[in-house]
């Protein structure tokens, strides 16, 4: 998810630069003068609030998809299998499945399908007919 590693970066890049403008905040105070220094350092530290305020809420790691907007059906007495499927809300639409008897977590691209097989343990998930 290549607009996750986006968001991530950009909060980074406001928190390095604050960091930088902060330093060279306090250089230029003692090594030029007091007012362009004064200048970078309150930059430095604004940039740094910025940073530190970009939500983190939007770094969806596929965990965080998983514990998201839970839908664990569990139908044990049907000899059903635990599942669980999450779908994004925003483009690219992916859905997440977490195969409840082997724990694997796959990324499909789209909407649910109508039926899946896991491909790690391939025990059949759901299927159309079954609903
Ligand atoms: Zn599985």
């Amino acid at each position: 998810m290549h607009w996750v590693d986006r968001m991530k970066n950009r909060r980074e890049n406001f928190l390095i630069s604050g960091i930088v403008l902060i330093i060279l905040g306090a250089l230029f105070s003692l090594a030029v003068n007091i007012a362009m220094g004064g200048v970078l350092g309150l930059s430095g530290i604004i940039c740094f609030f910025i940073g530190m305020s970009t939500p983190t809420e939007l770094e969806l790691s596929p965990e965080a998809v998983a514990a998201w907007e839970p839908s664990m059906e569990r139908l044990p007495d049907a000899g059903r299998f635990m599942y669980r499927v999450d779908v994004t809300m925003d483009e690219p639409i992916k859905t997440t499945i977490l195969c409840g008897p082997c724990g694997n977590l796959e990324t499909v691209d789209g909407p649910r399908p109508e039926q899946y097989t896991c491909s790690s343990c391939d025990r059949n998930l759901w299927s159309l007919e079954e609903e």
